[in-house]
């Protein structure tokens, strides 16, 4: 089953739902009770927007803050 993040619109929170495709559109309520959220795009779905894929080498050091696993 996809996964969809949503964001609330009143608190800010992201969250995290499992639904059927057939329902991906279907409102969303916030972990925290507010109905106002949006549906935010699959990370999969998310390309570079160079297009060319090249990988950005800023000099060394590297890390994991690309995938926003650094908060
Ligand atoms: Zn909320």
């Amino acid at each position: 089953m996809p996964r969809y993040d949503f964001r609330c619109r009143t608190c800010g929170a992201t969250f995290e739902l499992r639904r059927p495709m057939a329902q991906a559109n279907a409102p969303a309520v916030c972990p925290q009770g507010h109905p106002d959220t949006t549906k935010l795009l699959s990370t999969v779905a998310i390309t570079s927007p160079g297009g060319t894929g090249a990988p950005q080498s800023s000099g060394g050091g590297g890390g994991c803050c690309g995938g926003g696993c650094c908060g």
